[in-house]
């Protein structure tokens, strides 16, 4: 089967960075060999900042790490397009950028604009504790007055919000204030709490919350997150899979595989295995248009529909 891929979250844009490789060739779970299998692939690529830096430090090694993927040879050789909006089908890799754990903004608003001048389309909010925010999926603290004013803001200049590691509280609020504006809200990176009952996965509450705003939601490959155990196999995402295809999420299901950002299920080494995943859900008679709503269209549609702002 013919494969395109739109994937959710990575932490490739970090990686690259911490060990000055390449997109071309590397030895993480993203690069252009190990992508050159689908047909297109768009990620949406996370920058992510340690969690050692203070917020102030964040925001520049953002910027540093930016521009060092900008300067990717694939990138300004045209391989790679960075885009801005959805791109229109063809061959190739686009990436889309996001920022995870917006701590960075370091309570300056105007920051929120500088990122989307930059390029940035997705906004995952929170990652862990207390930040200027507010609390994410390990506390139960709701959004700061910042963290509410700087998600008005990012909402009306037609920024997606993401409320995978937001706190059950904050992602109530987020859900809020994207209603109010009539835009959807994904989960870029989480899976069924019904199925793994951590912190980071979604109840049955959000995913309709997600659902009825029109968002979608990237399946995570880290095993921790898929059962209650160190490791897992592919047919650990089975569960979760059914669970929201009975939920009513056949078209919102994605892939956010975590990628250079978590351990993988134990037949998985890149991502260009994800085609065992494809295989595994034919094998257990899954339609090839389930597999193909899962692995692009239905980010595709919902880029489509959300993310084709002229700019
Ligand atoms: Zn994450």
């Amino acid at each position: 089967m013919d494969l395109s891929l739109f994937d959710l979250h990575c932490d490739t844009a970090f990686e690259l960075f911490a060990t000055k490789q390449r997109l071309a060739s590397n030895n993480l779970h993203i690069s252009l060999e190990n992508t050159a299998k689908f047909k297109q692939y768009i990620q949406v690529m996370a920058f992510f900042t340690s969690p050692d830096l203070t917020d102030n430090a964040g925001w520049d090694r953002f910027l540093k790490m930016r521009k060092y993927l900008l300067a990717d040879p694939a990138v300004t050789f045209g391989t790679v397009e960075a885009v801005t909006t959805c791109p229109p089908r063809k061959k190739g890799v686009s990436l889309l950028f996001a920022i995870e754990d917006t701590r960075i903004f370091s309570g300056q608003i105007d920051r929120v604009t500088q990122a989307f001048l930059l390029g940035v389309r997705v906004l995952t909010p929170l990652w862990a504790g207390e930040t200027c925010m507010g609390g994410a999926h390990d506390t139960d603290a709701g959004l700061t007055d910042f963290g509410r004013q700087a998600i008005t803001k990012a909402l009306s200049l037609g920024m997606i919000l993401d409320v995978s590691h937001a706190s059950v509280r904050s992602a109530e609020e987020i859900f809020s204030l994207a209603a109010a504006q009539k835009r959807p809200v994904i989960a870029s990176h989480s899976n069924a709490a019904d199925v793994c009952p951590v912190s980071r996965n979604l109840s049955r509450t959000q995913i309709h919350r997600i659902l009825d705003l029109g968002g979608i939601i990237g399946l995570n490959l880290y095993p921790r997150f898929l059962k209650k155990s160190k490791s897992a196999s592919i047919n650990d995402l089975l569960p979760h899979i059914e669970f929201f295809l009975e939920e009513g999420a056949e078209h919102a299901l994605c892939l956010g595989g975590d990628w250079d950002g978590a351990t993988l299920p134990e037949e998985l080494h890149s991502i260009q295995d994800l085609s065992k995943l494809a295989d595994l859900l034919l094998s257990k008679n899954h339609s090839e248009t389930l597999i193909q709503n899962l692995f692009f269209e239905n980010a595709y549609s919902f880029a489509k529909k959300y993310m084709t702002f002229l700019f």
